[in-house]
């Protein structure tokens, strides 16, 4: 049974760094006037009402992107997509992707969660947009090469299952194989406990050619177990890089 709900945690500091990186990449890879497919394997709900209950709960959108989202240059897609949404509703990864993708592109979104999956078909209506509510890791494998076959894939697990961790060097090999032009961004936490390094020795051992960006912050609160938020990127556009130096240097303020 999944218990991980979004809502409790969107726009906390870990959603900023990988919504900033992912509309940086999707900005770079849609100035090219070819199409493009946009595959998301663990996509939650879309969008987050920050006045819900869950998030005033935790309180980590308050540390998170109301602190950040000032330090955030005026031209950065970041912006663009978090300005289509009124302040109250933060977009989650599938909604910065609609905001900054162009009419020829395609979206595929897996949501396992059924409640999650709902929320999702309805905060996404968009004849882009086609939703599975079915296991991502699978359904990435049955669908790689796309078509568009250029194009970036999100894995945003909750790594509720610790066997996520052990699991994703080979999916990504396989993934790879079949598809070897895709961006493919793999999102971590930086636990205290240390549990993502084995899984980040394997990618990085297998795909010597990708990017590792990672960023720090204070726990969301005492004894909270994640202090960093981590990106593993197969394929990085060209330009990338310095772009996501720039964003450590935002985070570094915290
Ligand atoms: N990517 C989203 C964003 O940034 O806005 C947040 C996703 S959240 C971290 C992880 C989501 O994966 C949850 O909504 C959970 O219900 C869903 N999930 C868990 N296991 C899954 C699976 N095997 N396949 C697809 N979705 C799954």
């Amino acid at each position: 049974m999944l218990s991980y709900q979004h809502l409790y945690h969107a726009g906390n500091a870990a959603d900023v760094h990988k919504h900033a990186a992912l509309a940086l990449a999707l900005d770079y890879l849609t100035r090219k006037p070819k199409p493009l497919t946009y595959l998301e394997t663990h996509a939650g709900r879309g969008l987050y009402d920050l006045d819900a209950p869950e998030a005033v709960k935790t309180g980590e959108a308050a540390q998170g992107i109301a602190r950040l989202r000032g330090g955030f240059p005026k031209d950065h897609p970041y912006l663009k997509a978090l300005n289509a949404q009124p302040d109250r509703l933060y977009p989650g990864s599938p909604a910065i992707a609609r905001a900054l993708l162009r009419p020829e592109d395609k979206l595929h979104l897996a949501e396992l969660h059924p409640q999650e999956y709902d929320a999702l078909r309805s905060n996404l209506r968009d004849p882009r947009v086609t939703s599975y509510k079915q296991d991502g890791l699978a359904l990435a494998q049955s669908l790689c090469p796309p078509t568009p076959r250029r194009g970036l894939m999100l894995v945003d697990p909750s790594y509720e299952i610790k066997a996520d961790y052990a699991a994703l060097p080979k999916w990504l090999a396989a993934i790879t194989r079949k598809w070897n032009v895709g961006v493919v961004m793999i999102w971590y936490p930086i636990l205290t406990s240390g549990a993502q390094a084995p899984m980040l020795r394997a990618l990085q051992g297998d795909h010597t050619d990708a990017l590792t960006h990672e960023v720090r912050f204070p726990p969301a609160r005492d004894g909270h177990r994640m202090i960093g938020s981590g990106l593993f990127i197969v394929n990085p556009p060209y330009g990338l890089g310095p772009d996501l130096k720039r964003l450590s240097a935002l985070f570094r303020a915290l």
